[in-house]
């Protein structure tokens, strides 16, 4: 049996990586428990922006967006490694006036003409109607930025165990006792950051994945300045000279399959950003399932019935962006401080457990 502690956190994606953070940064005794290796699941797959502007759910979601992107710009200075966080921001494409009218509300936003397009993104396909740009809304490497979350959490004293998956939690003298594959852990609270997995840990859970495919494309030379985004779609450069395409939205599958309809849907993207840039050569491909909830919006807090026990998943389109803001909602709600009764609302699971009656 491991020593007791503080707070056992399941999951070593970039929201349980981050809550193991910020909960030892303030001193409590953390374990957490990973059932493959940390960073290897959904969050690999993400692509890496912080678009709380090109995500917009609504105005509570807003406001944490833009707190999480806050605390990332704090969190890039206090780490001390590089995890890819890539200034720029994201231009967001208006293809038809009632696009442009939309994206015109923000008051935040630069707008850019066609040709003002043209200028400032070598090989652009100039929307018709012209673009802004949100600087706020920069990018990480999402692998990279959970594997700093992770090595953060274990220089403030947090214990990692990886292959380890959680099979059995159980009720212990107002505490969990957590079985994993060749131990058991005891802790005074517990808090399920499992992903698209967290409904085999929580009974009545309402929990499904939408299948993501990227693409990887070796564009050396190119030197795009600024994430491209329309409806969905983006291309991100990444340092060293490549671009991210991505992302198809599969319902129903729950496979992790490269497929030709998949490739062919993001060669249209690429082409519908830059022409010609579905030639350049390919270095990777992946796909990944986004946990989606009843709402789209995650399920952070209480989990209703069970004293000490939380939850923090289902972050959807929108995991890398707001990891750190769950993260410190997590820590409120653990530690007992102030926190906004908008987004305890908002966010509370019981909205995605239902039990038969
Ligand atoms: P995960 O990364 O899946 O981590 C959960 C972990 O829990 C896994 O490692 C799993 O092995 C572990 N686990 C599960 N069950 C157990 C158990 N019983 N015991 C122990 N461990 C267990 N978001 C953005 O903000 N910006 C983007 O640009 C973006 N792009 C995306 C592009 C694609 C193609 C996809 C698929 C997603 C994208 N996302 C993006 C969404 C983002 O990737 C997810 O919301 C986020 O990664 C979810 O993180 P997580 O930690 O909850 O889940």
């Amino acid at each position: 049996m491991s020593q007791p502690v503080d707070v056992v956190v399941i999951g070593g994606g970039i929201i349980g990586c981050s809550t193991a953070y910020y909960l030892a940064k303030e001193g409590l005794s953390v374990h957490l428990v990973e059932r493959d290796k940390i960073a290897q699941g959904t969050t690999r797959a993400a692509g890496g922006m912080l678009g709380a502007h090109s995500e917009y759910l609504n105005d509570t979601f807003y406001s944490f967006a833009q707190e999480s992107q806050v605390l990332y710009s704090e969190f890039q200075r206090d780490a001390g490694v590089d995890f890819g966080y890539t200034a720029g921001g994201i231009v967001q494409f208006a293809c038809s006036e009632e696009e442009r009218i939309a994206l015109s509300r923000w008051k935040n936003a630069v707008h850019l003409s066609a040709e003002q397009v043209r200028e400032r993104i070598p090989h652009v396909a100039p929307p018709a109607f012209g673009a802004y740009l949100f600087e706020e809304d920069v990018h990480v490497h999402p692998e990279k930025a959970c594997l700093a979350f992770c090595a953060a959490a274990k220089s403030l004293g947090a214990t990692v165990s990886e292959q380890a998956t959680v099979d059995e939690i159980t009720l212990l003298n107002g505490g969990y006792q957590i079985r994993i594959t060749s131990s058991v852990i005891n802790a005074k609270h517990l808090v399920i950051a499992s992903g698209a997995a967290s409904a085999k840990l929580v009974s009545g859970l309402q929990m499904t994945a939408v299948k993501g495919q990227c693409m990887q494309l070796n564009a050396v030379g190119m030197q795009l300045p600024y994430t491209l985004f329309h409806k969905g779609c983006y291309v991100i450069p990444r340092p060293g000279g490549t671009l991210v395409i991505g992302a198809t939205m599969e319902y129903g599958h729950t496979d992790l399959q490269i497929t030709d309809a998949g490739n062919l849907a993001l060669s249209a993207i690429a082409e519908r950003f830059i022409p010609g840039l579905s030639r350049l050569p390919v270095m990777n491909r992946w796909a990944g399932l986004r946990p989606k909830t009843v709402d789209d919006l995650p399920y952070i807090g209480r989990i209703p019935g069970n004293e000490n026990m939380y939850m923090a998943a289902g972050h959807f389109r929108n995991g890398i962006l707001l990891a750190p803001a769950t993260a410190c909602l997590i820590r409120d709600l653990i530690i007992g401080n102030e926190m906004n009764t908008e987004r305890i609302k908002a966010f509370d699971p019981k909205r995605g457990i239902f039990h038969e009656a």
